[in-house]
């Protein structure tokens, strides 16, 4: 059986969670913090804050970006459900534009027409750990004095050229860059999250919201000789990360290089063997842009039926998945004003289908997925 994805944790992992929870201090304790410095390190952002998960970083990301009540965000349905959701949980009203049909990403050439008064925010997304176009989009936003939320969910190693030279998903060409640890993703700590931004200030925020509003954190508390009172001077929420999965994630972040190196290697490999399948599409990567490869999306031919595909491959052992869904057609966003047609984005949904990638995949197991795709879908 060759499942989607295989979660990569080892000794390593088991001895860095039980090293914490021996240790005496186990949620948003030093671990935490070393998790948030090596994170920084790593992205080359200049402020990281760790959090419960991805959905609950983003609603933190849109506050301190200003959204409220009756604002706009414009951002893609073609998603997972928690990148709508995290604008409905501000009160603000999702506007989904479509997304490019080869590369999955919001198309920055319908953005303008989507602005209206009430627009506050952009929230792209970096789809599968493909680069957004964030050239194109941050002038647009600029221009407009709109607030730029990068949902980078499953993007950590991403690259994009900028200025001339690769720089880090998270390094954030935006206002700020938000993270998911899920095991779904590449660095997982079983849940969890990080907020990365180039803004002091917000980063300051970031700290204040998850913790209840605490204006002195536990540690500072803790270290200090004299005795200190806290305030809570405004409404947070308890999205706090735990020490454990903080360590866990050190250990997962020291990993990354080669792991991302390998997906390349794989993803490489699936194009070659399928180079002579020319009825099915290949995920596009602009010459700007170096996916982690979270997923690899293959576009099947108009007349395949998904669902028929993805068993005919079940059958033989190969697990798949359908495309990204899309919240419009959720019963949730039934309501949501939608701009524009969202055909690619629905076609996405509809007619692709994602393969199985994990770095511990032999160059056999590659081959059996390939072949098994094409005789499903010749
Ligand atoms: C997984 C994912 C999320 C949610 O992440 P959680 O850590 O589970 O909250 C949000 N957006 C995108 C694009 C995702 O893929």
């Amino acid at each position: 059986m060759i499942p989607i994805i295989k979660p990569l944790m080892d000794e390593a992992e088991a001895n860095a969670a039980a090293r914490v929870i021996l240790s005496g201090w186990v949620t948003q304790g030093p671990e935490v913090a070393a998790f948030e410095k090596d994170f920084a390190a790593y992205t080359g952002a200049a402020h990281a804050t760790a959090v419960s998960n991805c959905t609950t970083g983003l609603h933190l990301a849109l506050l301190v970006a200003g959204v409220k009540a009756g604002d706009e965000v414009i951002t893609v349905s073609h998603s997972y459900i928690a990148t709508a959701n995290s604008i409905l949980y501000c009160g603000a009203k999702p506007v989904f534009v479509d997304v490019d049909a080869d590369t999955m990403n919001m198309d920055p050439a319908l953005i303008e027409a989507a602005i209206t008064p009430k627009t506050k925010a952009i929230l792209v997304v970096h789809q599968i750990g493909m680069p957004a176009d964030m050239a194109r989009i941050m002038p647009i936003a600029r221009q407009h004095g709109l607030k730029v939320i990068e949902d980078a969910a499953c993007a950590v190693g991403a690259e994009l050229l900028w200025d001339g030279e690769w720089q880090k998903v998270g390094r954030v060409w935006g206002d700020v860059a938000v993270f998911s640890f899920h095991p779904r993703k590449i660095v997982s700590t079983g849940d969890g999250g990080m907020i990365t931004t180039p803004h002091a200030d917000w980063d300051a925020q970031f700290r204040l919201l998850r913790q209840h509003g605490m204006s002195v954190p536990d540690t500072v508390r803790h270290k200090a000789n004299t005795v200190i009172f806290e305030e809570h001077p405004i409404m947070g929420y308890n999205y706090r990360m735990t020490d454990i999965q903080a360590a866990v994630g050190r250990e997962q972040l020291k990993r990354l290089p080669g792991v991302v190196a390998r997906r390349r290697e794989i993803a490489d490999r699936y194009r070659e063997r399928l180079a002579d399948a020319q009825w099915l599409g290949m995920p596009a990567e602009p010459a700007w842009a170096r996916s982690n490869w979270q997923s690899f999306s293959v576009r099947l031919p108009d007349q395949a039926d998904q669902r028929e595909v993805m068993q005919a491959m079940l059958d033989k052992g190969i697990s798949t998945r359908r495309g990204i869904m899309c919240a419009h057609r959720e019963k949730v966003y039934s309501g949501s004003p939608l701009h524009a047609p969202l055909q690619n984005s629905e076609i996405s949904q509809d007619k692709r289908i994602i393969l199985p990638l994990y770095v511990q995949m032999t160059d056999a197991d590659i081959d059996a997925v390939t072949d098994g795709l094409k005789k499903a879908t010749k």
